[in-house]
């Protein structure tokens, strides 16, 4: 899926990442390892798990740092063996609504402290390496324009329930951008948009996890509200893909990069194919509950940057996508 080109940068080179435990993250590190990386993981496990390393864990090229990234690098990189990196991908944080909304401090912390403190100890051990942030399209809260482009400034509740992630993103953006403007360092910023695949927490409350979980269990899927608002779901491989250029090509240093996938369905319709891949015999019943508090109506990212800087775009289609994630392929 990666060109020469795009393997050969990695070949060799020294990574850190931050999440390394994640969902995302997880899946950044095996991709990295087989490009030819040797990879440095952080994680606190907070949400992540050391499960989703077990691919990783095995490699020479691998290790693990059980670290919280509040608190300063120094602290949990050892000096003499792993401080100089050529790239950082800065993926920690809880990332599903229930999840963040149950942590808001270490949310918040991850996002904006660890953020800082990752790029000041950047600037003073490794000027020249590049830093990615995860950002998140929940930084258009509930978006007034749609699809969403990188030019869109969001339309966020500054002190709603979902703020301590969506706010916390924007001020780890910000950081970012003070950093790469101010101080010189090549920041990247990647707008992740919703994603699935294997190894998304089956427990982790979001709307495919749920829906997965449930129809294999013959249970009523649960629809929050009307089901009528949309999401865009992107396959995590497809995805990693992305990051994996964005970090890679040249002169893209202070970019702000969509990465999703532009299929939009309703929720309504996520349950319909969701429930139609594993009990494609049964008929789909549904249970409502109330409609979380800022829950954004629409998603759908625009990613013509993305397309057109990074030559980038997602290959696989939602069906496709849920039956290899149910397939139980352990990837
Ligand atoms: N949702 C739902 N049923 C569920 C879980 C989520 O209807 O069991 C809805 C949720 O209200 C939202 C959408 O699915 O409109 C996506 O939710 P998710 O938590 O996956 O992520 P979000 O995009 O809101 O961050």
């Amino acid at each position: 899926m990666l060109s020469e080109k795009v393997e050969n940068y990695y070949r060799h080179r020294r990574v850190l990442v931050t999440g390394a435990a994640g969902f995302l993250g997880s899946h950044l590190v095996d991709a990295l390892l087989e490009a030819g990386a040797s990879v440095v993981g952080v994680d606190n496990l907070v949400t992540g798990k050391l499960k989703n390393l077990k691919k990783a864990l095995t490699s020479p090229h691998f290790e693990f740092i059980q670290a919280d990234v509040t608190q300063p690098p120094t602290s949990y990189l050892d000096k003499a063996t792993n401080s100089n990196f050529d790239l950082v991908f800065h993926f920690a944080s809880p990332a599903s609504p229930p999840r963040y909304q149950e942590k808001p401090i270490q949310t918040y912390l991850v996002n904006s402290l660890g953020t800082h403190l990752l790029l000041s100890w950047l600037k003073e051990t490794n000027p020249k390496a590049r830093f990615i942030f995860a950002s998140t399209s929940e930084v258009y809260g509930n978006p007034e324009i749609h699809p969403q482009p990188e030019t869109y400034w969001g339309n966020v509740n500054p002190n709603g329930v979902r703020s301590c992630y969506d706010e916390a993103k924007r001020l780890g953006e910000t950081i970012c951008g003070v950093w790469e403007r101010d101080f010189g360092l090549d920041v990247r910023i990647a707008r992740i948009f919703n994603t699935y695949g294997p190894r998304l927490d089956p427990d982790d409350g979001r709307v495919v996890s749920n829906f997965i979980k449930q129809a294999k269990l013959k249970k009523p899927l649960t629809i929050y509200g009307e089901g009528t608002q949309t999401r865009s779901y992107c396959y995590v491989l497809d995805l990693v893909v992305g990051f994996l250029k964005l970090a890679s090509l040249p002169d893209l240093k202070g970019q702000t990069i969509n990465l999703g996938n532009p299929e939009e369905y309703t929720v309504r319709e996520t349950a319909q194919i969701i429930w139609s891949t594993i009990n494609p015999d049964k008929k789909l019943r549904l249970k409502f509950k109330p409609l979380p508090k800022d829950d954004p109506v629409r998603r759908r990212p625009d990613i013509s940057k993305a397309k057109k800087l990074l030559g980038w775009e997602p290959k696989i289609d939602f069906r496709t996508g849920v039956r290899l994630m149910v397939g139980g392929r352990d990837v």
